[in-house]
């Protein structure tokens, strides 16, 4: 890449699973990349294969204090998603989303960077609209455990738009979807990463509840691409717009998949629902489609597989 087309990227979160995935495609692309992160739940060696690239940098910081760097774009994807993490530290996850967008728009008002929003399917709560298209305002408790996650992205939500409307800053938001892949945790808690760790590990797979409950799961290579393509979209374009496999299966026909693909001996075993788990979730994913020309291309079998190889490595 020439110098001049060579940009200066900013990732928070980028040592988590899906910011490492973003920041080895941006270096790879050319780009100067400068990762974000406090090693909340992030990791390392998600990303110390990139520390000999000279166009990559690392810095350990907190988003919920200022940042002052120079840059051309900023993907704010700092914060826990996992439910297992973001309520370890409910207080916490609020500021990472709040004071976080406020101090990374705050950077990009003063640099004039065009900066994305790792939003969430979350903002749509326990949704009452099936799938969820993104006029949907959502069904969301706001004094609930889940809240300190969901509630925090749509205040954050909040403040792009505003930022947008009252400062003319170049925002992007998208809504990310229950998105999977090599490089989460193995005590991450989300479920396609428990559901291959206790199946290589021969363990009882945890349902909870009876498992009816619906999930969309995107590889996350596909997530990573449809990132960039809003981040790279038509300036007047700013979302909020869906990002995730509108594949949809219960929790119990996850687990079967998983134990099927692994050849575990593994049986199922039912826990308490946690309070508050929605019970469905599908992307409506026509303005991704028609705005980005982007649509999910690995189907949850050969995510599965590619995910169960990183683990079986791991573990
Ligand atoms: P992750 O937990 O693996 O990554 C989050 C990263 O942010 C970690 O490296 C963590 O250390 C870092 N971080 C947390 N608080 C921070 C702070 N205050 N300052 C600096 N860094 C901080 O999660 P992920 O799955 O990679 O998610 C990345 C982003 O995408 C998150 O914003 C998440 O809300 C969003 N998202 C992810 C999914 C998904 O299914 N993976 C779905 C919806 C939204
Ligand atoms: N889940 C499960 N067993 C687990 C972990 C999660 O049955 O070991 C369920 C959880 O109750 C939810 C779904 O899987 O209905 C997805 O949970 P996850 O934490 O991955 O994401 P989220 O609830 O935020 O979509």
């Amino acid at each position: 890449m020439n110098k001049a087309a060579r940009k200066r990227i900013l990732v928070t979160g980028g040592a988590g699973f899906v910011g490492s995935h973003l920041c080895d495609r941006l270096v790879s692309a050319g780009n100067d990349v400068v990762c974000v992160d406090n090693f909340y739940t992030g990791d390392k060696r998600n990303i110390a294969h990139l520390l000999t690239e000279s166009n990559f940098e690392l810095i350990r910081h907190d988003v919920t204090f200022p940042l002052y760097l120079e840059v051309d774009q900023i993907y704010n994807l700092a914060c826990p998603a996992s439910p297992v993490h973001y309520q370890y530290d409910p207080v916490q996850t609020t500021k990472t989303s709040v004071h976080g967008a406020i101090n990374m728009l705050g950077l990009a008002k003063r640099t004039g960077a065009r900066i994305l929003q790792a939003s969430t399917s979350e903002v749509y709560g326990d949704p009452e609209i099936h799938p969820q298209p993104e006029h949907y305002w959502g069904k969301v408790n706001p004094v609930g455990v889940r809240s300190c996650y969901d509630e925090g992205k749509r205040c954050a939500e909040t403040l792009f738009f505003d930022y947008w409307r009252q400062h003319r800053l170049e925002i992007k938001v998208a809504r990310i979807f229950n998105t999977y892949g090599p490089r989460m945790h193995p005590d991450d808690g989300r479920v396609v990463s428990n559901f291959i760790v206790q199946a290589l590990r021969q363990e009882s797979l945890t349902i909870f509840g009876d498992g009816s409950q619906t999930r969309s799961f995107c590889y996350v290579d596909d997530l990573v691409e449809g990132l960039i393509r809003l981040m790279e979209s038509r300036t007047d374009f700013t979302g909020p717009v869906n990002l995730g496999n509108p594949g949809e299966f219960s929790m119990l026909e996850l687990a079967t998949q998983v134990i099927q693909q692994t050849g575990s001996s593994s049986v199922t075993e039912f826990k308490t629902l946690p309070e508050d788990d929605p019970q469905q979730r599908r992307p409506d994913i026509e303005l991704a489609r028609n705005e980005l020309s982007w649509e999910p291309t690995i189907p949850l079998a050969d995510g599965l597989a590619r995910t169960i190889d990183y683990f079986r490595s791991i573990l």
